[in-house]
C-alpha cells in the first residue's frame, strides 16, 4: 500500500498523531491521499452517529465583554462595535421558536459580559430547563471559577463550549492581553469536564502565528483532555481588530484538521462551523464530508445577528440561520445525511 495511505490507517488504529505525520497530512497535496483521509474520516462518524447531523440552536445573548483577545470582534477596545444584550424573556422566546422548528439542544454563547451574574445565569438556563425539560442547554461564557461552573451546572446546564484556543504557552500570549493566561483556560476545562458537562475545547485554523508544531500541541492536549465536542473553524480577519491585515485560515487546511480530528478522537461530537460556512459557500457540506456531524444555526433574533460580528462578513441568515433549516436539511440529503430531532449527546 501506498506509504501516505498507510499514514492514514496508522492515524486510525493508534488513535493518535505524530508531528511528522501531520506535517505529511497537513502538506501533501496527492488527491488519492487527501480522498482516503476524508473517506475514512467520515466512514468514521457513519460508524457511530449513522447519517445523523445534529443540530444546535445558537443563541448570542450578549456581545458585550470585559476581555480583549486580539482575534475578536467583540474584544472590548473595539469602540466600532454595537453592544447589546438580551434579556431573559428575549432568549426563552428564541428557545421557544427553536423548539418549534425542532432544536433540541440551545447554545448560549455570549462575550464575558459582568451584567450576567451567576444568580442570573442559574436563573435562565434553569427557566429554559423547565420550559423544554427534554433539551440539553449548551453554556458558552467564557471562563469563571470552579464554583460557578458548579452552580451553572446544578441549574440545569448540559455542556460547556470553551475554546482553548492554542495549547503552546508563546502562541497563547500573542493571541491574548497579558490578563489572560493558558494556564487559567486549562483550569477552566479540566474543571468543567470534573463536574461532569460535556465539554468542548477548539481552535481557530489559521490564527496568526499559528505553526505546525502548534496544531501538534493542540491535537495532543485533546489527546489529552478527551473532551465531548471539538469546535475548530477558520481564523478570519476583523476590521477592527490588531488582526485586521492578517489573513485568513483556509478551507484546505480546516477540512484536512477536521478529518485528523474524527480520526484521533472517533467518538467526537466535531461542529461544522459558521466560520467554515462563511469562507466558502459550501463550507458546510464540505465539513461534513470531512468528518464533521454537528451544525450550529443562529437563533438569535435578526436585529442583533449582525452586532455580533466575531469577525468580517460573518453570515447569519441563509442556511445559516435558523429560518433556513429547510435549506439546511435539503443540503444536508444533497450529500446523503439526514437532520434529526435530537438532542444529540456524545455517544
Ligand atoms: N467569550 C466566550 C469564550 O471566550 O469562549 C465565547 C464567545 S467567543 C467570541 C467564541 C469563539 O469565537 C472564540 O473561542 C474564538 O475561537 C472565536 N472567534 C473569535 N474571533 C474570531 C475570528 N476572528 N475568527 C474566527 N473565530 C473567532
Amino acid at each position: 500500500m501506498k506509504q501516505g495511505l498507510e499514514i492514514i490507517d496508522s492515524i486510525q488504529k493508534k488513535q493518535n498523531v505524530t508531528l511528522e505525520k501531520l506535517r505529511f497530512l497537513l502538506e501533501t497535496q496527492d488527491k488519492e491521499v487527501l480522498e482516503y483521509l476524508k473517506h475514512l474520516a467520515s466512514q468514521t462518524t457513519l460508524a457511530i452517529y449513522d447519517n445523523h447531523i445534529y443540530i444546535r440552536g445558537l443563541i448570542e445573548f450578549t456581545n458585550i465583554c470585559k476581555n480583549d483577545c486580539l482575534y475578536c470582534g467583540i474584544r472590548k477596545s473595539n469602540t466600532n462595535a454595537e453592544r447589546y444584550r438580551l434579556t431573559k424573556e428575549d432568549i426563552l422566546s428564541c428557545c421557544h421558536t427553536g423548539y418549534e422548528l425542532g432544536f433540541r439542544t440551545f447554545v448560549l454563547q455570549g462575550g464575558e459580559d459582568g451584567y450576567f451574574t451567576d444568580e442570573l445565569i442559574c436563573n435562565i438556563v434553569s427557566s429554559v430547563k423547565k420550559q423544554h425539560p427534554d433539551c440539553a442547554v449548551t453554556l458558552s461564557i467564557g471562563e469563571k471559577t470552579f464554583e460557578s461552573y458548579q452552580k451553572y451546572f446544578d441549574a440545569g446546564a448540559d455542556r460547556y463550549l470553551l475554546r482553548h484556543e492554542t495549547a503552546n504557552e508563546a502562541h497563547y500570549q500573542t493571541l491574548h492581553p497579558s490578563e489572560l493566561s493558558l494556564e487559567n483556560r486549562k483550569r477552566c476545562l479540566r474543571d468543567l469536564k470534573d463536574i461532569g458537562y460535556q465539554t468542548g475545547c477548539g481552535f481557530m485554523v489559521g490564527s496568526p502565528n499559528q505553526t505546525i508544531e502548534t496544531l501538534y500541541e493542540d491535537l495532543q492536549f485533546i489527546r489529552d483532555l478527551q473532551p465531548q465536542m471539538v469546535g475548530i473553524g477558520p481564523f478570519i480577519p476583523h476590521k477592527d481588530t490588531p488582526f485586521a491585515a492578517k489573513p485568513a485560515g483556509t478551507l484546505d487546511r480546516t477540512l484536512r484538521l477536521l478529518s485528523v480530528i474524527r480520526l484521533i478522537h472517533p467518538h467526537v461530537l466535531l461542529p461544522a462551523t459558521t466560520a467554515l460556512g462563511t469562507i466558502h459557500p459550501q463550507g458546510r457540506e464540505l465539513g461534513i464530508l470531512s468528518g464533521a456531524n454537528v451544525v450550529m444555526p443562529n437563533l438569535s433574533p435578526s436585529q442583533v445577528r449582525k452586532k455580533y460580528m466575531l469577525y468580517n462578513d460573518k453570515i447569519s441568515s441563509g442556511e445559516e440561520s435558523a429560518e433556513g433549516l429547510k435549506d439546511l436539511k435539503q443540503r444536508m440529503e444533497s450529500i446523503g445525511y439526514q437532520v434529526v430531532v435530537a438532542r444529540g449527546d456524545y455517544k
